[in-house]
C-alpha cells in the first residue's frame, strides 16, 4: 500500500496482502498497518487498484471496514475480483471503473491510466498529477511483446509523460536482479503441449486463481487434445467464472465440466485445475497430496505446477513434490519444464523504461531490499543521479518538492496480523510464544505447598504437549523444586504470585540443566 498526500488530501494506490511465513505460525494473512491513515479516513479520496493480485488487492475489505465509502478506482477485471472478495465480507463498494486510457481526478489528483501487461489480465500504470509534480506508478508490469490478450505495456504513453517530465518515477522491482527480458508467455506452449500430448491419465494443474493467461494456455491445450477440463477449489472457480462472463477466459463451449461429472469419465480425458502451488497445506493439491481430498491421485497421473515458486516457500513445494511423486504421479515444474514464466519485468525492460521515461527522481516498488538496491542500481545506471533515487521501506515518508524527491520522516508501519476472525490481535509477543511452544512444547506443573513447612505436600504432577521428557528427569525436578521451597524466604512463599513465580523458576531452570531443553512451563500452586 502507497498512500500519496496532497493538499491535505490521501490517494491510496493498492491495498494488498502479505502472505505468513514458517516463523508466523497461526497467521492467515498480514495486512499493511493502517494506524497512520486511521484519524485521516474522512481525508482519503480514492483508492486505486493498479491489478487483481491478492498482494495488490487482498486488504481492500480491511480498509473499507473502517470507510466504507471510499472509492475504489480499477480496471473492470480488477473491481470484478476484489467486489467477490468483497462480497464475502457482506461490503458493496463505491467503484469507479477505468480503462487504459481514461483519465479521473480524485481530489487534488489528476489521475491518468496507462496499460500495462502483467501476468493477470487488465493491469494499470497510473500516472498522478499535482501541483507539485507528476508520479508514474507503474504497478506490477513485464513487456510482453506477444501476450495471449494483445495488450501490450503502452510504452508510447510512458514515453508522453516522459516528455512532459515525470517527476518521480515507480517502478517494480521484483525481477530488478535478473537480467536480460522476461521470456513471452506464448514461448510456454510447446511444454504445455508436450504434458497434454503425453499423458497417459489425468492431468491436473496446479496454478494461482488469479493467472487468467496461464489457465487460458491450459484450456487451449485440452481443447486441443480433447480433453475436458474441471476446475477444483472455491477461488479457482470464482474467479475462472469472472474471467469467463467478462470475456477475459475464452472457454469453448462444453470444454469446461463440473469436476464431479469428471470422475466418470476416461482417465486420459480429463483435466482438473486448482491452486495449492506453492505447497499451501489447506489447498486441493496439498489435500490431494496427503491423500485427504476426494480426488484421489493414482499411478500415472500427471501434475502441473504451472506457476513460479515463491521465494520462501521452497521447502514446502518441494515436499509436495515428494509427496506427489510417492502417490505415483508424473510431476512436471519449473524446474524440469519450461512451464512458467514471471509476471514481472527483468533488468533489461526496466532500463528500457528509464530511458523512455527520463525521470527525475526514482523510487523502486515491489520487492524485497535487495531487489529495490538492484533496481535503484539500474536506475543510476541509465543516468539518474544516485542521491535522486529514494530507497523508502515500509512507513517512510518521501517528501516530492520542487521535483526533488527525499526521505522526510516516518510513519508507524507493522505488521497487522490476520488470524480467522481478529485483526491485529496477534502481534510479535503471541507470535514469539507460539514459536517457543511449537519448538519446545509446553509443561504444566502442578505444586501443592506446605507453605509453613516451605516444602511440597505431595510430589509435582505435570500434564506436558510435546514435551519428551523422561519419568526419572521428573522425579529429579521435584527434588529441584523440593530444595527452592526450602531456600526461600518467608515473604515469598507467602505472596501467592511469588510462589508461582517461584516454582516456575525452579522446574525451568532444573529441566535446562538436566535435558537441555526449554519448554513453556505452566505452574499451578496450590496451598495444602
Ligand atoms: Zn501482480
Amino acid at each position: 500500500m502507497t498512500v500519496f498526500e496532497h493538499e491535505g488530501k490521501l490517494l491510496v494506490v493498492d491495498c494488498g496482502v502479505l502472505f505468513p511465513e514458517d516463523h508466523q505460525p497461526g497467521v492467515d494473512v498480514i495486512l499493511p498497518d493502517f494506524a497512520s491513515l486511521r484519524d485521516r479516513l474522512g481525508d482519503v479520496v480514492g483508492i486505486v487498484l493498479t491489478h487483481g493480485h491478492e498482494d495488490h488487492i487482498g486488504g481492500v475489505p480491511y480498509l473499507l471496514r473502517e470507510r466504507r465509502d471510499i472509492p475504489v478506482i480499477g480496471s473492470r477485471l480488477t473491481l470484478a475480483f476484489v467486489e467477490a472478495k468483497l462480497k464475502e465480507h457482506r461490503i458493496t463498494p463505491t467503484t469507479v471503473h477505468v480503462e487504459a486510457g481514461d483519465t479521473h481526478t480524485a481530489g487534488p489528483f489528476g489521475l491518468e491510466f496507462i496499460a500495462v501487461n502483467h501476468s493477470i489480465p487488465d493491469g494499470l500504470a497510473v500516472a498522478i498529477r499535482t501541483a507539485a509534480g507528476l508520479v508514474l506508478h507503474t504497478g506490477d508490469f513485464k513487456m510482453d511483446q506477444f501476450p495471449l490478450d494483445d495488450r501490450i505495456t503502452d510504452l508510447r504513453h510512458f514515453a508522453r509523460l516522459g516528455e512532459e517530465g515525470v517527476d518521480l518515477f515507480l517502478t517494480d522491482s521484483t525481477n530488478a536482479e535478473v537480467p536480460g527480458f522476461t521470456l513471452s508467455e506464448q514461448e510456454l506452449s510447446p511444454a504445455i503441449d508436450q504434458v497434454f500430448a503425453t499423458a497417459p491419465r489425468r492431468i491436473i494443474v496446479s496454478s494461482f486463481a488469479s493467472h487468467v493467461h496461464r489457465i487460458q494456455q491450459i484450456l487451449d491445450a485440452a481443447s486441443t487434445h480433447g480433453r475436458k477440463v474441471g476446475f477444483v477449489g472455491r477461488s479457482m472457480v470464482r474467479n475462472m467464472g469472472i474471467a469467463r462472463d467478462l470475456g477475459y477466459l475464452n472457454v469453448p463451449r462444453g470444454l469446461v465440466v463440473d469436476a464431479q461429472k469428471l470422475e466418470s469419465m476416461p482417465d486420459d480425458k480429463v483435466t482438473l485445475i486448482c491452486t495449492g502451488s506453492q505447497g499451501e497445506p489447506m489447498a486441493a493439491l496439498a489435500r490431494m497430496a496427503n491423500g485427504d481430498h476426494q480426488i484421489r491421485l493414482a499411478e500415472g497421473d500427471t501434475v502441473l505446477l504451472a506457476s513460479s515458486l515463491i521465494p520462501g516457500n521452497e521447502t514446502a513445494i518441494y515436499g509436495l513434490i515428494n509427496k506427489l511423486t510417492d502417490r505415483g504421479a508424473r510431476v512436471v515444474h519449473k524446474g524440469n519444464a519450461k512451464v512458467h514464466v514471471s509476471g514481472h519485468a527483468s533488468a533489461g525492460e526496466l532500463v528500457y523504461c528509464y530511458n523512455i521515461v527520463r525521470p527525475r527522481n526514482v523510487m523502486p516498488v515491489h520487492g524485497e531490499s535487495k531487489h529495490l538496491r538492484a533496481n535503484a542500481e539500474l536506475a543510476i545506471r541509465t543516468g539518474v543521479p544516485a542521491d535522486r533515487v529514494v530507497i523508502a521501506r515500509d512507513g517512510v515518508a518521501v517528501d516530492l518538492v520542487d521535483g526533488e524527491a527525499t526521505i522526510a520522516g516516518a510513519v508507524q508501519a507493522d505488521y497487522v496480523y490476520v488470524d480467522g476472525q481478529t485483526v491485529g490481535h496477534a502481534d510479535e509477543q503471541t507470535l514469539d510464544e507460539r514459536r517457543a511452544l511449537r519448538d519446545n512444547g509446553v509443561l504444566t506443573v502442578v505444586a501443592i505447598v506446605d507453605v509453613p513447612g516451605a516444602r511440597l505436600a505431595e510430589p509435582l504432577e505435570f500434564v506436558g504437549r510435546g514435551v519428551a521428557v523422561s519419568p526419572e528427569t521428573l522425579q529429579g525436578v521435584t527434588r529441584d523444586v523440593e530444595q527452592a521451597l526450602g531456600r526461600a524466604p518467608r515473604e515469598e512463599l507467602e505472596d501467592v504470585d511469588r510462589l508461582d513465580e517461584l516454582v516456575r523458576k525452579a522446574v525451568d531452570r532444573s529441566l535446562r540443566r538436566k535435558t537441555r531443553q526449554g519448554p513453556v512451563v505452566i505452574a499451578v500452586v496450590v496451598e495444602a
